[in-house]
Order: C-alpha cells, then sequence, then structure tokens
C-alpha cells in the first residue's frame, strides 16, 4: 500500500493542549514515572466531581436514551436553555435557535464549518482557546489573531483589532471568561465590540464556557444581551460550570437579527442534522444542570477550595524571580509571564519539554495558544493544594537552575 498521507487540510491545523509534551507524559507514566498534570482543564479527574443530581438524572434517563434525538437536542434540554438564555438578559431566543452538540467543541467546528470559504478571515483572541484557530483553518477560513493586552489584565486591544478588520473579515471570536488568561469582560468592553461588529457586519462568536466560574463576587454579562441587532452565537455547556466534561453536553444559542442569516443557519441545521443528534444521555443532565443547585458557588467564593487554589497558585508563582502572572478573575488558568530578559527562550515548546523531564511537571506552552512570543505558559490550578504547592515549587527550582545556566 502506498504512504497514507494525511488530507491536506490538517496543514495548518493544531492544538498543543494534547500535542506532542502530551505523548512524551504519557511514555513517562508509563515507564513509571508520577507525573503533576496542571495541562488540562478537567475538574472530574481532580477531585471535583460533578452534581449528584446530574448523575441521577442521567442515570434515571438512560433506558429512555436509547434512541436518537431531534438533530438539535431534547426539548426539556433545550426548553431549559432558553430559560438560561432568559435569565441572561438575551432578548428573543426560541426553541429552534438552540443547539445542542457533544460539548461546546462539535458546535465550534459546526458553526465555522457552515460560515467559511477559502480567503474568510475570522478574528481571534491572542493568547486564544486554540480550538477556535483549529476549527476556522479546518473549515477552510483564515483565523487572524487580535492581541489581548496583559498591562490591561489581558483586556483585548480595540485598536489592534480594528487594524485587522478588512473585506474578508466575516466574523470576531469572544472567549469570555478568558481561557487561558482568566479575564472576564466589562460591560463597556462588550459593547465597544459590539460596536465594531455592528460597523463591520461582524458575526459575534461568544464562547462563555465559564460563566460561572467567577471569583471575587463578580458578575458575567453575556455579550448577546447587549444587543438585539448584531447576529451573536453564544457557546455554553455542562463541561467547567458543572464539572461534567465527560458527559459532552453544550450548547450554541443564535440571537440577534436572523433575518440576514436564513441561509447560515440553514447551514447549522444541516450540518446539526448530519451528525444526527448529540448524545443522548448527556442531553438529559442539562434541565436538571441549569435548574438545580448551582454548586459551584460554593467553590468559587470566598473559602471555596478552587478560589484557595487560584490565590495559593497565583501568590507562588509571583513569587518566582522573573516570573509576572495576571490574577484570574474567572475560570480555571494562569498564563504567566517568564521576563525574556531572565529567560531567554527560544523554543517554548522545548523549554516546556525539559521542565516535564527534568520536573516531571506538565505545563503548556504559551505558544500552543496563539501567543506571539515564547515567553508564557499556561497553568490550570485544579490539583488539590498540596500538589499545587509541590508543582509550582519543582516550577521554580527548574527556573533557579535555568537563570544560572
Ligand atoms: N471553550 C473553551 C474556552 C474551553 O476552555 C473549552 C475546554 O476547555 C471548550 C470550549 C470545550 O468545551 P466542551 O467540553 O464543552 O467541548
Amino acid at each position: 500500500m502506498k504512504h497514507v498521507k494525511k488530507s491536506a487540510k490538517l496543514a495548518n491545523v493544531c492544538y498543543d493542549i494534547r500535542g506532542p509534551v502530551l505523548q512524551m507524559a504519557k511514555q513517562m507514566e508509563e515507564e513509571g514515572h508520577k507525573i503533576i498534570k496542571l495541562n488540562i482543564g478537567n475538574l472530574a479527574a481532580f477531585g471535583f466531581d460533578s452534581p449528584e443530581e446530574i448523575q441521577q438524572d442521567i442515570i434515571r434517563n438512560l433506558p429512555n436514551a436509547a434512541g436518537y434525538t431531534d438533530s438539535k437536542g431534547i426539548f426539556a434540554a433545550r426548553k431549559a436553555i432558553m430559560h438560561y438564555t432568559q435569565q441572561k438578559h438575551i432578548k428573543g431566543v426560541t426553541l429552534e435557535d438552540i443547539y445542542v452538540g457533544n460539548g461546546v467543541s462539535e458546535l465550534i467546528v459546526m458553526a465555522m464549518n457552515a460560515l467559511l470559504d477559502a480567503g474568510d478571515e475570522v478574528l481571534v483572541p491572542a493568547p486564544d482557546y486554540p480550538l477556535w484557530t483549529a476549527a476556522i483553518s479546518l473549515s477552510g477560513g483564515k483565523p487572524v489573531h487580535y492581541l489581548c493586552d496583559e498591562a490591561k489584565g489581558w483586556l483585548p486591544d480595540l485598536n489592534d483589532i480594528r487594524s485587522k478588520i478588512n473585506k474578508n473579515t466575516r466574523a470576531i471570536v469572544i472567549i469570555n471568561p478568558n481561557n487561558p488568561t482568566g479575564a472576564l469582560y466589562p460591560d463597556d468592553l462588550l459593547h465597544e465590540i459590539i460596536d465594531i461588529a455592528r460597523q463591520h457586519h461582524l458575526i459575534i462568536y461568544a464562547d462563555e464556557v465559564y460563566d460561572k466560574v467567577l471569583y471575587e463576587g463578580v458578575t458575567h454579562t453575556s455579550i448577546a444581551s447587549l444587543s438585539e441587532d448584531v447576529l451573536t452565537i453564544t457557546f455554553n455547556g455542562l463541561s467547567k460550570n458543572y464539572r461534567s466534561c465527560g458527559y459532552r453536553a453544550g450548547w450554541m444559542v443564535v440571537s440577534g437579527d436572523k433575518r440576514h442569516a436564513k441561509d447560515y443557519i440553514e447551514g447549522l441545521d444541516m450540518l446539526a442534522s448530519m451528525r444526527l443528534c448529540a448524545n443522548a444521555p448527556g442531553q438529559h443532565g442539562i434541565q436538571t444542570a441549569l435548574g438545580g443547585y448551582q454548586s459551584i458557588d460554593d467553590l468559587v467564593t470566598d473559602g471555596g477550595r478552587l478560589r484557595r487554589q487560584r490565590d495559593i497558585a497565583h501568590e507562588l508563582i509571583n513569587a518566582i524571580p522573573g516570573v509576572s502572572c495576571v490574577k484570574p478573575k474567572a475560570a480555571l488558568y494562569m498564563f504567566p509571564r517568564l521576563d525574556p530578559e531572565i529567560y531567554p527562550i527560544k523554543n517554548d515548546q522545548a523549554f516546556i519539554a525539559e521542565l516535564l523531564q527534568e520536573e516531571k511537571v506538565l505545563l503548556v506552552q504559551g505558544t500552543g495558544f496563539n501567543w506571539p512570543h515564547p515567553d508564557h505558559f499556561r497553568l490550570v490550578f485544579l490539583p488539590h493544594e498540596d500538589d499545587l504547592k509541590e508543582a509550582i515549587g519543582r516550577v521554580a527550582r527548574f527556573l533557579e537552575n535555568y537563570r544560572k545556566r
């Protein structure tokens, strides 16, 4: 047989969170090494159990979940999502505007596939959650990265956004709360993004999968609630707010002026029906989750485990010479900076691989999030306090040796 090559479509597709360094970590585990993993936002794997009531409802409904469902999702789930959009003040959402998917991931790919032709550009934040960039490339479009400003708490740089819009720009992606920076966007910034989108006829894609993982008692505003005209697709799901990544239950909601988007919506409907439906058992958890006790609040408020771990990680990371980090207001991640004067890193993937080999701690390099310079990394603050302290202690030791080179 001839050498089987991967499709040329994959030439610019990259997802480094599960990339070569993770493969190296797996190999090391097979050889018997214990690795502390600060690389993936998988809550359940760190003892953040999904709520019992969601589990019970999925189990109870399992006998009813053996068949295909409506391509857009079961009625009870979509009704609960519709109510959630009302709580978040998103206007005019009907059941038909809601699509349930196998996690937000599937829907991101679907939304990009339905939109993009060769040459179409989509604005994506840098740093980003890299699935967005990958999905745009896979769909034949061109991701164009706008900078988020570390000096301003990682908020998007509006002038950079404006400077990157041209006649091919179709849409802008907003990840709020943000992975990997933990930023939470204020309303005035969201209004300015809406103004830009309105002026240039852009669709807004709003990834809000962490909208309940909020520290400091702050609230989250859905960008879709601030305009009734700009076409906006909002993404959310059970993975993070309800510690249920493995149930693969996510949704997207179309809002704003849909009159000019009939053709696009037809495309979304077709792609949703082509994959028949999202996994049915997971869909049965959605109504219970959205209507039930919001136990994430206990984890993020004062004294809550997630909040404590964020505080510890932030303090310890900032105490390392030459390392600085904006304190996350939301989500599960930090994106610290390594001062290039002190750490002249040329290849941050090699740097992270070296850390893994020497100290058995797994992080993800900043360029894996489409950050343009090799001077950042992402840390997930999910492991228990003791593991977190041990891991950051090892990172500090590695960096101390690095400084002595
Ligand atoms: N969007 C962001 C910003 C994420 O961080 C993640 C997962 O880490 C996802 C989407 C994927 O979520 P899901 O599990 O719903 O596919």
